[in-house]
């Protein structure tokens, strides 16, 4: 199914993300992990590509076991930065063979130790062109950030590259983590002002232990309300607690969003199956109605 279609439906819908594993010795255990995930039939599963030291080539294979094996629609990530042109060729190719419907076209990071020579893929709207002019008929998803790129010099800048992307072919986008829905109302109003009309999926990350704060903010630049750093404070040293009072937020932030209108939220369930299906059956009657 492309997700154009499952967007179309004029639904509440919760879908959720994995990421490959970062070594091949632990590939079982979170192929073990995507399926539990799987298995709550969430409405799409996306699986990252080389995020957080993932390793790029099994996205691929979990996608294809999630959609085949489990009937879950999935949304293969590609980057492009470090690649040459054959190499995303080859990519689109295999990712066309494997029956895959949806492709989420990222840049990717600059990668730290990157040398005068300029990567062949400079931006995200690069890879989206190729991939329209692969022929290959893909709904190609790309990012967007509420609180703006870390890159961007301004919002105005951020939202003028961000409609080049959508003008070249993707059909919807999905936001970067934010704890603060008015921050997401903020930016849709100034997105839509701008002629972006396609769907935005928000992207939430419930945080379930106080370690992942510190890195969520630094790869996000995401701000963090005083109800949320309260929360960490009087929490955050006892594991079960955090977790407990991460999955409320998480939970609120998204019952906030269906109340104001979005229907599709995108849950960033970090290959943890007992936090993405505590937050499904929280969900569950909002989710019916
Ligand atoms: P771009 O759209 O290229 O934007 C990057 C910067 O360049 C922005 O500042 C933008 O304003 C600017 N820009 C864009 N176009 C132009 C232009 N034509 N001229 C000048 N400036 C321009 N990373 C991974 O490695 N794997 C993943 O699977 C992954 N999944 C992600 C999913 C989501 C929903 C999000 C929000 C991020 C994800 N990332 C992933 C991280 C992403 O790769 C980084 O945030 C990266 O730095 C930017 O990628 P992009 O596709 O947004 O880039």
């Amino acid at each position: 199914m492309k997700l154009t279609e499952l967007f179309a439906q004029n639904k509440l819908s919760l879908s959720f993300e994995v990421f490959p594993p970062k070594t091949d010795s632990v590939f079982e255990s979170v192929k073990h992990a995507v399926e539990e995930i799987a298995k709550l039939h969430p409405s799409f599963m996306s699986v990252t590509y080389g995020a957080g030291g993932g390793t790029s080539r099994y996205t691929l294979e979990i996608a294809k076991d999630i959609k085949q094996n489990y009937n879950v629609p999935s949304l293969a990530h590609l980057t492009c930065v470090s690649s040459t042109r054959e190499t995303v060729r080859q990519k689109i190719a295999e990712i066309r063979d494997a029956g895959i419907e949806n492709v989420m076209a990222l840049r990717g990071d600059l990668p730290s130790d990157m040398t005068g020579e300029a990567p062949v893929y400079r931006h995200a709207v690069d890879l989206i062109r190729d991939i329209r002019e692969s022929g290959a008929d893909f709904c190609i998803g790309g990012a967007c950030y509420p609180e703006i790129h870390p890159e961007s010099q301004n919002q105005k800048e951020d939202i003028r590259y961000l409609k080049e992307k959508v003008d070249a072919g993707c059909s919807f986008l999905t936001t970067q983590m934010f704890f603060d829905n008015n921050l997401l109302y903020n930016f849709l109003y100034k997105i839509r002002e701008a002629g972006i009309t396609v769907p935005v999926i928000p992207g939430i990350m419930p945080i379930t232990n106080a370690n992942q704060i510190e890195r969520a903010i630094k790869l996000s630049g995401s701000f963090m309300p005083q109800r949320f750093k309260s929360l960490v404070d009087k929490f955050g040293s006892s594991p079960a607690a955090m977790k407990q009072a991460g999955i409320a937020y998480a939970t609120d932030q998204i019952i906030d969003l269906y109340a104001n209108g979005i229907l599709n939220v995108h849950v960033y369930s970090m290959n943890k199956p007992d936090v993405a299906e505590k937050i499904q059956s929280n969900l569950s009657d909002i989710l019916e109605s």
